[in-house]
């Protein structure tokens, strides 16, 4: 059993220059065994949520049940949580062994023996049976972050909480500790919360995402839903690398006027934005862009200003009246700065948001 629920969570830190409203009334119901990933910009108030679920930080207002008790302002040591930190948190003199089996010393009556045993277990689970005897000093950061794990899982909890568990580590190592966390996860089944301000992370891992912003929670959901169907520009703009494209436009009967180019809309979009204001945003991300000859139906006429080659997908970056936008097409084509080309924006794929509030609209 892990489910946890997070019913208006508030957190306000009361500071000498004011109050700063780090949560503000969140909702969120974890699933028993879910893996949900709380992602959003630095300061929008993921870890602070984290270490309210945890019992580091007095809750202000709310509460946070666990399996139907309410363990708000329970101590940290009887929530039967395992965090893992950045920062891997390992105490420097203790052997690995030590680092990991110190949990079970500490709050089980189990025998040296049975924790050895216990340890074992948990570093085969982890590959790291031949680091048992170092200390924490002699080994790579990717093996360091292993050996929180351990000393997380061995403690089999109801819930784990990762605090940015990935982001002292290199691109690669973190991709392939992605894939391992997220198998562990699965195999012991239990409720995790993956805290994260790497949108890709929280699109490759959570089950689902929430997505925080100025302490409000914006969206929460399947990562594909959240990417296809934003409900603000907030979340349609964080969601997708690289980033949607804004445009601002003009609700002028069956056109939306943009600065560089007039955009016909079906009667679909048309009956979609009939009741909103006039002033509105198009998004286009950059990957539903079709890049053409000029002078091709539909074409919006531009030139590339620059490229720039991934590998399997190239970004080409334009201009339509002051602004830049970009576009990825695929990297085995063709492109170069200063090609005059046209682009075509699918009237499927195109979003739309009120320019005032940000909320989408279709
Ligand atoms: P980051 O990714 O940079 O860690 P975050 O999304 O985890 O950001 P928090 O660390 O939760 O954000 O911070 C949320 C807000 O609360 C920020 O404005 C931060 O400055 C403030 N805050 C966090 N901890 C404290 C504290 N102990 N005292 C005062 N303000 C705090």
């Amino acid at each position: 059993m892990g489910r946890l629920q997070l019913n208006d969570l508030t957190k306000v830190f009361e500071l000498s220059e004011g109050q700063i409203v780090a949560v503000d009334e969140l909702n969120i119901d974890i699933k028993d065994g879910e893996f949900l990933v709380l992602v959003g910009p630095s300061g929008c108030g993921k870890s602070t949520t984290l270490r309210c679920i945890a019992g580091l930080e007095q809750t202000t207002s709310g509460q946070i049940r666990l399996d139907d008790r309410d363990i708000t302002h329970n101590k940290p040591k009887e929530r039967d949580m395992a965090m893992v930190f950045q920062n891997y948190a390992l105490y420097p003199h203790m052997t690995v062994r030590k680092n990991i089996g110190y949990g079970l010393k500490i709050t089980t009556d189990l025998s040296k023996d049975e924790i050895n045993q216990r340890v074992e277990e948990t570093a085969e689970l982890l590959e790291i049976e031949e680091l048992l005897e170092k200390e924490p000093g002699d080994l790579s950061g990717g093996q360091q972050q292993r050996v929180a794990l351990g000393r997380a899982i061995i403690r089999e909890p109801e819930v784990f909480l990762m605090d940015e568990p990935l982001s002292n580590l290199d691109a690669k190592l973190r991709t392939t500790m992605r894939t391992e966390i997220q198998q562990l996860q699965q195999d012991m089944g239990i409720s995790t919360i993956y805290v994260t301000h790497d949108q890709t992370e929280a699109m490759t891992m959570g089950d689902r995402i929430a997505i925080l912003d100025g302490g409000e929670l914006q969206q929460i959901g399947e990562p594909l839903e959240c990417y296809h169907r934003p409900v603000n520009k907030f979340v349609a703009g964080f969601i997708g690398s690289p980033s949607m494209n804004f445009l601002s436009v003009r609700r002028e009967g069956s056109m939306l006027d943009h600065e560089a180019f007039d955009y016909p809309i079906d009667n679909n979009t048309k009956a979609a934005i009939a009741d909103a204001s006039r002033e509105l945003t198009m998004g286009i991300r950059p990957e539903h862009i079709t890049l053409v000859d000029r002078d091709e139906d539909d074409a919006i006429p531009t030139t590339i200003k620059v490229t720039e080659p991934m590998g399997e997908i190239t970004h080409v970056y334009f201009e339509l009246g002051e602004e830049t936008y970009t576009a990825s097409v695929d990297g085995e084509r063709h492109v170069k700065a200063g090609q005059e080309v046209g682009v075509i924006f699918p009237e499927e794929k195109i979003h739309i948001f009120d320019d005032k509030t940000g909320d989408a609209i279709k």
